[in-house]
């Protein structure tokens, strides 16, 4: 994407974080630049403004930091998807693998209209379990997944082809 290497250099790397071989990518820093967020929001307004889409839907938790400003300025609803246990009303949920045990990914039952055209955003996909489980009860519950949408994708964790291969399109500002 146009400001992809950008956006790539104000990302710091977090050696051995939240454990030790894990090379965490830290957002923090692109948050704290208000040009770099800028430019970041704008790139995802610049892909996402003739595509007619009815809802942002954004993942718990950094994803809402993406999802919320774009939401707002393309004129959609927003709509949370959560880690289990988090939303009070009625929900559907989809359980995945994790590299140690499970995880499952929420959802409000009248979240939007079978149908609706939805952009779904993370900030990063790594093995693409968060994204594909996301996406899935997306389907699940009638909405049409325009498109999947990270900041950082790391490719060599197959994440993006894991999403493709299930029928979705995938998008990263940078890799
Ligand atoms: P996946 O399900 O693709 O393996 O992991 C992606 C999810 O975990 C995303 O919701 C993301 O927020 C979080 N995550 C995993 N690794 C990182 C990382 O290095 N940096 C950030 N910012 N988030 C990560």
């Amino acid at each position: 994407s146009i400001y992809g290497d950008y956006i790539k250099s104000v990302i710091r790397t977090v050696p051995d974080w939240p454990q030790e071989g894990v090379n965490f990518r830290d957002i923090t820093p692109l948050l704290q630049n208000s040009a770099a967020f800028r430019k970041l929001i704008d790139s995802f307004v610049h892909r996402y403004q003739e595509m007619e889409l009815d809802a942002i839907a954004a993942i718990d938790a950094r994803g809402f930091i993406v999802g919320a400003p774009l939401a707002y300025e393309l004129g959609c609803s927003f709509v949370p998807v959560r880690k289990k246990g988090k939303l009070p009303f009625q929900t559907i949920s989809e359980t995945y693998t994790l590299e140690y045990g499970e995880a499952e990914v929420e959802l409000h039952a009248d979240a939007f209209r079978k149908g609706d055209r939805i952009l779904l955003v993370d900030d990063l996909i790594a093995t693409g379990g968060t994204m594909l489980a996301a996406a899935k009860l997306i389907t699940r519950s009638g909405g049409l997944v325009v498109e999947t949408s990270t900041i950082v994708d790391l490719p060599d964790l197959g994440g993006a082809q894991l999403i493709r291969d299930a029928g979705y399109s995938v998008f990263a500002v940078c890799s």
